[in-house]
């Protein structure tokens, strides 16, 4: 079985409030995205890696790569306007095409386990499509545009969902084709997948697998990465 990981990573990080991209910046003298590439040198099921980015990154990128000592190099491709645009400039690559599996991760994911990965992979195979998601911690409201409650969702159903994101070959190709031609907007792979009518599989995610947002956020992988979850 091959499987390729494509890693959108070409945001600017606008929510993040600074000039450098948060998957740029260090964290215990690593950037973010390095330590995203060295996860899927733990996981021997991962063949390829193609990294999605503004090229003109890709310097700084091929240098940390090498200092870091990264043994999966990534193809590096440049990226789009919106994360689904960066994950679709990938769809033509000989990687995806010949790949039997094909995972989304965020670059700004830098926390999830190998073991995460290797769970998506095997369900991906077994189901189609894998994604993992946690129980929201809070009560969930639905409001209006005047910000009043319209209505209390019932939380036990509710995923907050994450990535590694898994799909069959197919099915991620049949998902992002039409997506692109209909300029469909969505915020994760999945949504696609489901527009297509495929099911989609959820499996456990993890508390540590946050998606760097936030500065807060930079602090709580810090201390992860210093002192463990
Ligand atoms: O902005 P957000 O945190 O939701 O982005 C999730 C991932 O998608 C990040 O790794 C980011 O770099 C990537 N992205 C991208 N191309 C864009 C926007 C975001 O590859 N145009």
């Amino acid at each position: 079985m091959n499987c390729t990981v494509i890693v959108p990573a070409a945001g600017a990080g606008k929510r993040y409030g600074n000039k450098t991209p948060k998957q740029y910046i260090d964290i215990r003298s690593i950037p973010v995205i390095i330590r995203t590439l060295l996860i899927f040198d733990e996981v021997d099921e991962i063949d390829n890696v193609v990294l999605v980015i503004d090229l003109e990154w890709q310097d700084f990128v091929n240098d940390e790569i090498t200092k870091h000592k990264v043994k999966k190099i990534p193809v590096i491709i440049q990226g789009g306007e919106e994360r689904q645009d960066s994950v679709y400039n990938a769809v033509e690559l000989k990687e995806v095409r010949e790949a039997d599996i094909i995972l989304v991760h965020d670059s700004v994911r830098p926390l999830a386990s190998t073991g995460l990965f290797k769970q998506i992979i095997i369900t991906a195979a077994q189901y189609g499509s894998a994604i993992p998601g946690l129980p929201p911690k809070e009560t969930v409201k639905q409001v209006n545009e005047e910000g009043f409650v319209e209505k209390t969702i019932f939380r036990d159903l509710l995923r907050s969902i994450q990535t590694p994101q898994g799909f069959q070959r197919d099915v991620f190709i049949k998902a992002y084709k039409p997506a692109k031609e209909n300029n469909l907007k969505v915020t994760d792979d999945a949504s696609l997948v489901e527009r297509a009518g495929y099911k989609v599989k959820v499996i456990d995610g993890e508390e540590a697998n946050i998606k760097i947002t936030t500065p807060a956020d930079m602090l709580f992988a810090e201390n992860i990465i210093q002192f463990g979850s």
